[in-house]
């Protein structure tokens, strides 16, 4: 290997292992040991994926550690500096929001935490922000963020999962001492005495007279989207607890060894949770016929993957290139057709697509008809179904990663 391509390849090793070492500090200093408690994120992956969820309470995880750096060859670190790079933006992209919202001198809680017991399970929640206003009509926003890559159009499960476990425990434990705020020395206490000791604002003794909401923020390099409210439901509560329950009995039944990993379940067709999955490796969803990866099928299958990759980086680029280009026309006040040697470029308006609002079409015809069952049976008449196609998967296993020696 050419001096150069050594030099630029220890520069990455050395912020690969940064990467992971921050990782697992802030783990530590944040969420403590999470072997030790369910989170609000360990009961949305069980939500989704039982074997998933258990498996990282396991500490079944395919991270290197910070000290296992120096040992990756050069693909296995490739890859484990992209992943770190994606894990870890939502941590930057959080340290900046919070920046943002407090110069507005808003009251702003990071990282509450809300620690409680339930069947003997101990669940802890950490709130990303609780924004809290007081006066004659007090008032809590919990902000959830989220790092994207695109925003996507509806909220994962998962998400909302932990927005209604959040909101859930913020609202039944309200006047519980169980509520922390880190790094002050605010511990275990009802969530108005915090409130109290760090802002100075007297909040009501029951939430019931106080305006909760929950939101997600999802943010992607260029847009933020919020998604909400979400307000308290018992109902929902209950399923997160029920679903902590489910995740620490499996795994202590695991860790017995009455029970198997493979037994649990977990989510069935495509999902995207599993191209992330430290455990996909050995997943029975994927029970494959293995083919040498030297065989002409598997060097096609991975030259597709490859290919499916560098498509999406290219998408990636051309989206940011046409976002320039959009905003230069703009700024020159554009209205023609921009040449160069051999292309022509134009900024055009183009209609939206006109779409049905169905809930709409529904409250209007009921209104209409006065009979929202005929309108429902009438319009599943009227559906039709596109033809089903075939559609080509390609999902990453995250497997053990090789040492360079
Ligand atoms: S690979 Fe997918 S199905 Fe299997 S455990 Fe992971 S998330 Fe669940």
């Amino acid at each position: 290997m050419p001096h150069e391509n050594l030099k630029a390849q220890g520069l990455l090793r050395l912020l690969t292992q940064g990467l992971l070492a921050h990782a697992e500090q802030k783990t530590v200093c944040e969420l403590g040991d999470r072997s030790q408690y369910i989170g609000m994120s360990d009961i949305g992956k069980g939500m989704e994926c039982m074997r998933a969820a258990v498996a990282s309470k396991l500490g079944l995880s395919a991270t290197p550690a910070a000290s296992a750096v120096a040992g990756l060859d050069p693909d296995a670190l490739a890859r484990t500096l992209s992943r770190q790079i994606i894990l870890q933006r939502g941590h930057w992209q959080e340290h900046g929001i919070e920046k943002a919202l407090t110069a507005t001198g808003v009251k702003l809680l990071p990282q509450l935490e809300i620690c409680i017991e339930h069947s003997g399970v101990p669940i802890k929640a950490h709130l990303d922000f609780t924004l809290v206003w007081g006066g004659r009509r007090p008032a809590v926003r919990i902000l959830e963020l989220k790092s994207n890559e695109r925003i996507p159009d509806s909220l994962y499960a998962s998400y909302e999962a932990q927005l209604y476990g959040q909101m859930g425990l913020l609202y039944a434990c309200w006047g519980e001492p169980c509520f922390s705020v880190p790094e002050t020395e605010m511990e275990l206490v009802t969530f108005p005495q915090a409130v109290q000791a760090m802002f100075g604002v007297t909040l009501p003794d029951s939430p019931n007279t106080v305006d909760i909401e929950a939101w997600v923020l999802s943010i992607s390099l260029s847009e933020v989207r919020p998604f909400g409210p979400y307000l308290a439901d018992e109902m929902m509560l209950a399923t997160c607890l029920q679903t902590a329950v489910a995740i620490w009995r499996a795994a202590e039944d695991i860790r017995a060894g009455n029970l198997e990993l493979n037994d649990l379940y977990y989510c069935r067709g495509f999902h995207p949770l599993c191209d992330w999955c430290d455990v996909n490796a050995d997943c029975p969803k994927f029970r494959d016929i293995s083919i040498p990866a030297d065989s002409a099928c598997g060097l096609e299958l991975e030259e597709l993957a490859i290919l499916k990759e560098r498509k999406t980086a290219l998408e990636g680029r051309i989206a940011e290139a046409e976002e320039r280009i959009k905003q230069t026309y703009r700024l020159i006040g554009g209205q023609d057709w921009i040449s160069t040697e051999d292309h022509r470029f134009r900024i055009a308006t183009v209609a939206g697509r006109r779409t049905l609002d169905r809930s709409q079409v529904v409250d209007t015809l009921t209104s209409l008809i006065g009979d929202e069952l005929k309108v429902e049976a009438a319009l599943e008449q009227c559906e039709k179904a596109g033809r089903s196609h075939e559609r080509l998967y390609v999902s990453k296993i995250n497997k053990p990663l090789k040492s360079a020696a």
